[in-house]
């Protein structure tokens, strides 16, 4: 795989997402500022935003990424998830909006809890890097 470190998306795997910072922010235990939250979902703004508008979606239970997507559970969050994105941005002032999900190291997935990246707020340009 060009670009991994051998032995990199092995490591990821590993990686369980109750250990992650994404879990301590689900749990209230580091501070975020959040958007919206229900029983399936919780939004926050991105510490380090890449446009005006970035928001980090993702479900309240853990899964560490597209490729673990399993269970009922799983599936229903991520189904409600897709339809509360458009209100949520809208809570942020937008309709138009870039959804986005690294899923592995090559994608430069850096935390290992699933989440989808809202951005918007300017132009976006086409295709992403
Ligand atoms: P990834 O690279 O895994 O797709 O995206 C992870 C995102 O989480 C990055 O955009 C990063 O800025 C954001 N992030 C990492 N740590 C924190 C944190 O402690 N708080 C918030 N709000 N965002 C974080």
């Amino acid at each position: 795989m060009e670009g991994a470190k051998p032995g990199a998306t092995e490591a990821a795997n590993q990686i369980d997402p109750k250990d992650t910072i994404f879990a301590k922010i689900v749990a209230g235990t580091i501070p975020c500022k959040k958007v919206y939250e229900d029983e399936y979902c919780l939004a926050f703004d991105d510490i380090n935003p890449v446009a005006p508008v970035h928001v980090m979606v993702i479900p309240k239970h853990p899964v560490s990424g597209v490729g673990n997507l399993a269970t009922e559970q799983d599936k229903k969050a991520m189904g409600h998830i897709m339809a509360k994105i458009h209100h949520i941005a809208s809570l942020k002032g937008i309709d138009s909006y870039r959804l986005v999900v690294n899923e592995g190291v090559q994608a430069q997935q850096s935390v290992r809890w699933l989440h989808i990246h809202l951005i918007g707020g300017r132009q976006l340009a086409w295709p992403p890097g």
